[in-house]
């Protein structure tokens, strides 16, 4: 398996999924976490009925965060199994995991058996 040319590939995917976290929530660095950021120009809106709004703007970013944050994580996690010759095995059951598989979804951590589990 060209493990060199799939690490470039999850890595260009790293920087996009980053750049998109960055549009929506920011890095903190004493929790290594990243949070939902409330739309600033939302926030500067004076007019209290938009409150509603911006509560459900903010719990939308809240999921969009934890969905691309679990993505950020496969990638990353997929990426250092390739540094560590570990990549392609499934973590459940150890075994290589289907070529179709990682074609779709490069950062699989596990085979299709095993994948919802
Ligand atoms: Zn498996």
């Amino acid at each position: 398996m060209n493990t060199t040319k799939t690490k470039e590939i999850l890595l260009a995917e790293q920087t996009l999924l980053e750049g998109e976290l960055g549009n929506i929530a920011r890095f903190n660095t004493e929790t290594n976490q990243w949070e939902a950021t409330p739309d600033t120009d939302l926030m500067n809106m004076s007019d209290d009925n938009d409150a509603a709004d911006r509560f459900e703007d903010f719990e939308e970013r809240t999921s969009m965060l934890k969905t691309l944050q679990a993505r950020l994580t496969d990638i990353k996690e997929a990426i250092a199994k390739i540094d560590a010759s570990s990549y392609g095995k499934c973590e459940v059951c150890g075994k290589t995991i289907e070529s179709d598989r990682l074609e779709a979804n490069p950062a699989a951590p596990t085979c299709k058996e095993h994948m919802n589990g």
